[in-house]
């Protein structure tokens, strides 16, 4: 078994939790409509919903704060994060934004529109609405060993280089307005993409002239898992991975609430000073975000930023999280349970298709399973699967997706051992009372964009 790597920081603060009895949950989750985020945070005991803007910020990043810059134009936090930023992408241009929708929201109008496709090694949930909310639809090439949970391979968060070239030309590449990668990959399990597959990317996108945008929220656990598993990089610095892979791509968004280590936050990155689309990420920032030295954030927000920017790829912080990870993934192993495996970057995706298979997935396993753990601990999860991908936009059928997971995402400097042990004792007790699952759950409301956020849902009784 893998041994739990102790913690690189001790706890200055604490966040009382209330403890819930199962039918103080049972009532919960019928108010929820059994969506998970109509869940009260009260109510939720463990929360692993996501890790996104979920972490805790240290004693330096709230000292930042302190010395924050509210200026309207030109503040002195503007300026440190653009310093931070320049000094590890080693772009030309930083747009900060409130969150990484908001950078999809500002840039993907300049490359996509109807008729448009975005290509990617998977999208995540708002960067799909993003695509098509611009009127451009999605097309995936993903490492299909992704699909196989069982396989240990390095990088099943790869592109799949030979579909994207047969996609680019089955589609005409002038109707390829960009390509994505997603690092690490979020939908596959949170796997990470290895340099050689960023630079074989970047040599077909090159080859089209298409676009290529990274989707860096996880830029640096992304970087650590290179530097454990690409031989070529052992070596490096967390820094100079992650400049390298930042030096194949045009642009990037990022999502700063991940990797980042804050509550709030966004970036875009261009290479190009002279890029023309800088003049429109610009304009929209300004309409849509606000002026170009805050980007709808707080001066503080941005001297946290610049801090937490460093902070995220310090290698014996990376070490201990994806060694947290590796814990928890050969604990389920002893157990038997299925999970994505090798564990991804930020989080346990159980397998739910293995836990239920007797459920289709027009009704939703990994939903069932979301709904059993907070029944049996209180723990909060997330579905990342069909619940979550939704309709087809043309045809407005369910779409399926490759996988069925049921994501523990693990917010950062938030909770201790004890914790994932008593979750992973919980996972147990699912597991061995899995079999008499027979039905799933039925929408009975549902938005037509983003639906998995908002959505109510019933079990299905015979
Ligand atoms: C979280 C995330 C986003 C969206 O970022 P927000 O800050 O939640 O708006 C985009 N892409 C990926 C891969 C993400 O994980």
């Amino acid at each position: 078994m893998a041994r739990f790597i102790p913690e690189p920081y001790r706890i200055k603060m604490v966040e009382n939790v209330k403890m819930t009895t199962r039918e103080e949950r049972e009532e919960a989750l019928k108010r929820a409509h059994y969506n998970m985020f109509r869940l009260r945070s009260e109510d939720v005991y463990v929360d692993f919903t996501t890790d996104s803007g979920t972490n805790a910020m240290s004693d330096q990043q709230w000292s930042a704060m302190m010395l924050g810059d509210e200026a309207y134009a030109g503040g002195r936090s503007y300026f440190k994060l653009i310093q931070a930023a320049e000094d590890i992408f080693q772009y030309e241009y930083f747009q900060p934004v409130h969150q990484g929708r908001a950078a999809e929201k500002v840039l993907f109008g300049a490359f996509l529109k109807p008729g448009k496709f975005a290509l990617a090694n998977l999208f995540f949930d708002t960067t799909r609405a993003h695509v098509e909310l611009a009127g451009a639809r999605c097309l995936e090439a993903c490492n299909p060993q992704a699909a196989d949970t069982q396989l240990r391979a390095p990088f099943k968060g790869n592109m799949d280089i030979e579909r994207l070239e047969a996609v680019i030309l089955e589609k005409g590449p002038e109707n390829v307005g960009m390509v994505v990668m997603t690092i690490t990959n979020n939908s596959a399990g949170g796997q990470p993409v290895s340099l050689q597959n960023m630079r074989e990317t970047a040599k077909v996108c090159r080859k089209y002239n298409i676009h290529l945008n990274i989707d860096a929220a996880r830029y640096a656990e992304n970087a650590m898992f290179v530097k454990l598993r690409e031989p070529e990089c052992k070596d490096w610095s967390i820094k100079r991975i992650i400049r390298e892979f930042f030096t194949l791509a045009d642009t990037f968004t990022m999502s700063a609430k991940k990797d980042a280590i804050v509550n709030m936050g966004g970036l875009i990155g261009v290479k190009d000073a002279n890029a023309p689309y800088i003049d429109r990420i610009k304009a929209n920032c300004i309409s849509f975000e606000g002026f170009l030295t805050y980007g709808g954030l707080n001066g503080r927000d941005l001297a946290a930023l610049a801090v937490g920017l460093y902070e995220g790829m310090d290698e014996d912080w990376l070490r201990y999280r994806l060694g947290t990870m590796e814990y928890f993934g050969s604990r389920l192993d002893e157990l038997g349970v299925p999970y994505q495996s090798p564990p991804g970057g930020h989080g346990i995706f159980l397998d739910a298709a293995k836990f239920y298979p007797q459920i289709p997935y027009t009704e939703y396993p990994a939903q069932v399973l979301a709904v059993e753990l907070y029944r049996e601990a209180g723990t909060r999860t997330s579905e990342i699967g069909s619940y979550m991908l939704g309709n087809d936009p043309d045809t407005g059928a369910q779409m399926r997706s490759m996988n069925e997971f049921t994501r523990l995402a693990i917010p950062r400097r938030v909770y201790t051992q004890s914790h994932y042990d008593m979750v992973i004792d919980s996972i147990a007790q699912v597991w061995k009372h899995r079999e008499p699952m027979k039905r799933g759950y039925r929408i009975t409301w549902e938005p037509p964009i983003l639906r998995h956020f908002q959505a109510s849902l019933e079990p299905i009784t015979e």
